[in-house]
C-alpha cells in the first residue's frame, strides 16, 4: 500500500532521510523506533506529503504522491495522521471536530456524517462527551477524539507520530487499547512510538531507524530477542 524507494530528505546540510526503502502492505502494522533526531517524524510526514522529499519515490496505493491540488487533498484523507499534540479545534465540540473533515473537505451529507461520527465516538469510548469542548476532556480522551477524527475520513492507512508521548502515564493505556483494536481489525498503520509493549503485541514489523537510515527491520519477537546491529542493541538497552 505504501512504498518508499531510495527516499532522501535534507534540511539544509542535514541529511535526515538517507536512501530509505520501506514497504507497508495492506493491513500491516509497522512500528518505527529509534533515537531522537533519527528521522522518524520526517518519515511519517513524508508519507502524507506534509514534508516534500528531495529524491526517491513514494507511492501510495500504486500512485506516486501528488504534489498539490485535489489529488493531494485526497491523499491526506486517505492517509490519516495522529500527532503527539492532538490538534483539535478548541472552539468546536468533540462531535464537530470529528465531523469537520468529511463535511468541509469532502462535502458529505452532514446527517450521514453525524451518524458515522457518533458511532466512531462510541467506538473510542467517548460518545457521552460528544457535546463537550476539547479543553473539558483529559489528554487521553482528546487523543481518542483525534483518532476518531482521522477515522471519520475513512482512511486507507493511519500514521501515528508518538501518539501517547504527551499523555500522563495513566492515560497511555486507553489510547493504546484503541490503537490495538484498530490493528486487530486490519487497519494499515505506521506507528512511531516508544511503547515497546505495543510494538511487541500489535506490530507485524519493527523498523529501527538511526541517523536517517533504516538500520534494521524484523518481526517484533525477533527484533527484541535478537537485535542484530550495535545501534539497535544500544538503543534497546537504554529503553527496556
Ligand atoms: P524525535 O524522537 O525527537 O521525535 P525524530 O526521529 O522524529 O526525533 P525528526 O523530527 O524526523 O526526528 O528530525 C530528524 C532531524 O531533522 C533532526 O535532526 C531534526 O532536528 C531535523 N529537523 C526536523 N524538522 C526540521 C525542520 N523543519 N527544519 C530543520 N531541521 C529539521
Ligand atoms: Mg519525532
Amino acid at each position: 500500500l505504501i512504498v518508499l524507494e531510495k527516499v532522501n530528505k535534507w534540511f539544509g546540510p542535514l541529511h535526515v532521510l538517507q536512501d530509505v526503502d520501506l514497504s507497508v502492505h495492506r493491513g500491516e502494522v509497522v512500528v518505527v523506533i529509534g533515537p531522537s533526531g533519527s528521522g522518524k517524524s520526517t518519515l511519517c510526514r513524508a508519507i502524507n506529503r506534509l514534508e516534500p522529499i528531495n529524491s526517491g519515490t513514494i507511492t501510495f496505493d500504486g500512485r506516486p504522491l501528488p504534489a498539490e491540488g485535489r489529488a493531494l487533498a485526497r491523499l491526506r484523507s486517505e492517509v490519516g495522521m495522529v500527532f503527539q499534540s492532538f490538534n483539535l479545534f478548541a472552539h468546536k465540540t468533540i462531535l464537530q471536530n470529528v465531523m469537520l473533515g468529511p463535511v468541509k473537505v469532502r462535502k458529505e451529507n452532514s446527517a450521514a456524517v453525524r451518524d458515522r461520527a457518533l458511532a466512531l465516538l462510541e467506538r473510542v469510548g467517548i460518545a457521552s462527551q460528544a457535546e463537550k469542548y476539547p479543553a473539558q476532556l483529559s489528554g487521553g480522551q482528546q487523543q481518542r477524539v483525534a483518532i476518531a477524527r482521522a477515522l471519520a475520513m475513512q482512511p486507507k492507512a493511519l500514521l501515528f507520530d508518538e501518539p501517547t508521548s504527551a499523555l500522563d502515564p495513566e492515560m497511555v493505556g486507553e489510547v493504546l487499547e484503541v490503537m490495538t483494536s484498530l490493528a486487530r481489525e486490519g487497519m494499515t498503520m505506521v506507528v512511531v512510538t516508544h511503547e515497546m509493549g505495543f510494538a511487541r503485541h500489535a506490530a507485524n514489523r519493527v523498523v529501527f531507524m538511526a541517523d536517517g537510515q533504516i538500520v534494521e527491520e524484523a518481526e517484533p519477537a525477533e527484533f527484541f530477542a535478537h537485535p542484530r546491529s550495535d545501534r539497535a542493541k544500544d538503543f534497546l538497552s537504554k529503553i527496556l
